[in-house]
């Protein structure tokens, strides 16, 4: 047993959303009760008790669209890059370090992902994989990590005819087993989906051989108009709308994710609705790559569940949630947009998003539900109570204010310091694969 308390308490629970000094009890991978600090410890003398010192406790962030193959992309420096549109950013950056990804590579950018996110309080990640140096085996070496570092996931691979059509069957069959694999696993901590890069990169008839090689139990993972060209492709070459072609194609669905979603219009939006599918939403990302600024608020007024990711942009959801709150009021030129919005996506959407595919609940702090916990070294200076979380973790927290992470009932990070993984080892062994992937790569130059 293990209680956490002593700590103002956000449970994101409709029956009792916030704790003046809160606890939760975790027994094995399950939160068994959440009270008050002193009910709790009375209840369960003998539990280890983590003192969270009259910080913040709540549940742990979800990140429903994340690139762990992009790790060794900062501070790289590509001979001759100089994009000048966002396709030059995907062949002159993305797909030139997806090109040369071997698996010890890909298993040390998944290290250094799900470090950071530790540290950033991310307990669960659906991530979005390409490797075509090395395909075979690439998601079973992310999950081997995810297993060693504790860290709830659903990984995919992207698909796409960009490499040719041997590579392309290569990836489904890599989704595929993959898959299931994850249907077969007890633990409750790893799935699989069905991964596509983009529609302009898929002709018809491999998005048919991804369907045809996809468990009906899994969705697919797929960008979605994240820039104009897509959309382009999608008129020019298919005769209509990306939304209306994945529809065409049975993509669609409940436990489908669109990223992005930036050019897509009103009847896309009523498909979306229609077919239950979910949106995930990447601000500083879309922001970075001058694609565009995406219909978020109409999307999610619409009732579409609509989720916040990074893109691989950082691992840091806070950073993520600030960002899509000044990114709309920005762009709709309204600074009353998004207060209610972007805490929905994080929060409560991106929990609804992963609970399609994990059966304990999630981002919630009540019993039965996953003990996914975290703790923030944030002391208000401000009134703090339910009406208000949401702008304390807004203007005064960031993914570096957690100091404590447990995942599936395990202290993986207690106090800021990673309970059984070497940082130092990690990193410099993340440091010499780097070295070397750059290397590769503008050998190729
Ligand atoms: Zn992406």
């Amino acid at each position: 047993m293990l209680i956490i308390g002593n700590g103002r308490m956000v449970t994101r629970d409709e029956e009792t959303p916030f704790y003046e000094n809160g606890a939760v009890a975790v027994d094995a991978d399950r939160i068994v009760r959440t009270g008050e600090t002193e009910e709790l410890k009375a209840a369960y003398p003998k539990a280890e008790f983590i003192d969270a010192k009259g910080g913040v406790i709540m549940p742990g962030l979800i990140n429903t669209h994340e690139h762990i193959y992009s790790a060794m992309a900062r501070g790289l420096s590509i001979n001759g890059y100089n994009p000048k549109g966002f396709l030059d950013v995907l062949d002159g950056m993305w797909w030139t370090i997806d090109r040369a990804l071997d698996n010890r590579q890909t298993r040390m950018s998944a290290k250094a992902t799900y470090l950071d996110c530790i540290k950033n309080g991310v307990t669960t990640v659906f991530d979005h994989h390409a490797s075509y140096g090395e395909i075979r085996d690439s998601l079973f070496t992310i999950a081997d990590v995810a297993e060693e570092f504790g860290v709830r996931s659903c990984l995919c691979y992207e698909v796409s005819d960009r490499e040719g059509p041997d590579k392309m069957k290569e990836a489904v069959r890599e989704n595929e087993a993959f898959i299931r694999h994850a249907l077969k696993d007890q633990s409750g901590m790893t799935a699989g989906m069905m991964g596509m890069h983009a529609a302009f990169t898929l002709s018809d008839s491999s998005i048919a051989f991804c369907m045809e090689h996809k468990p009906k139990e899994a969705g697919c993972h797929i960008h979605v108009a994240e820039g104009i060209d897509d959309l382009y492709d999608s008129l020019q070459n298919h005769g209509k709308r990306i939304i209306d072609r994945l529809m065409d194609l049975e993509v669609l669905g409940p436990k489908t994710i669109t990223a992005h979603c930036i050019y897509i219009n009103s009847h896309e939006m009523d498909v979306l609705k229609e077919t239950d599918t979910s949106v995930v939403h990447n601000p500083e990302s879309n922001m970075g790559n001058a694609v565009g600024c995406p219909p978020t608020m109409e999307i999610v007024r619409r009732g579409i569940l609509t989720g916040l990711g990074t893109d691989g942009y950082t691992h840091d959801m806070i950073e993520s949630y600030k960002t899509a709150n000044i990114l709309h009021k920005h762009h709709t030129c309204n600074p009353n947009a998004a207060w209610t919005e972007v805490p929905k996506m994080l929060f409560y959407n991106n929990a609804a998003i992963a609970n399609r595919y994990f059966e304990k609940p999630l981002g919630v702090l009540k019993e039965g539900a996953a003990a996914d916990i975290i703790v923030a070294d944030y002391i208000p200076l401000t009134p703090m109570d339910a009406s208000n979380v949401n702008s304390h973790i807004l203007f005064g927290m960031n993914g570096r204010s957690v100091v404590t992470t447990v995942i599936n009932g395990c202290v993986v990070m207690k106090d800021r310091r990673l309970i059984s993984i070497d940082e130092e080892k990690v990193m410099y062994e993340c440091r010499q694969e780097a070295e070397r992937l750059w290397n590769t790569i503008n050998g190729w130059r």
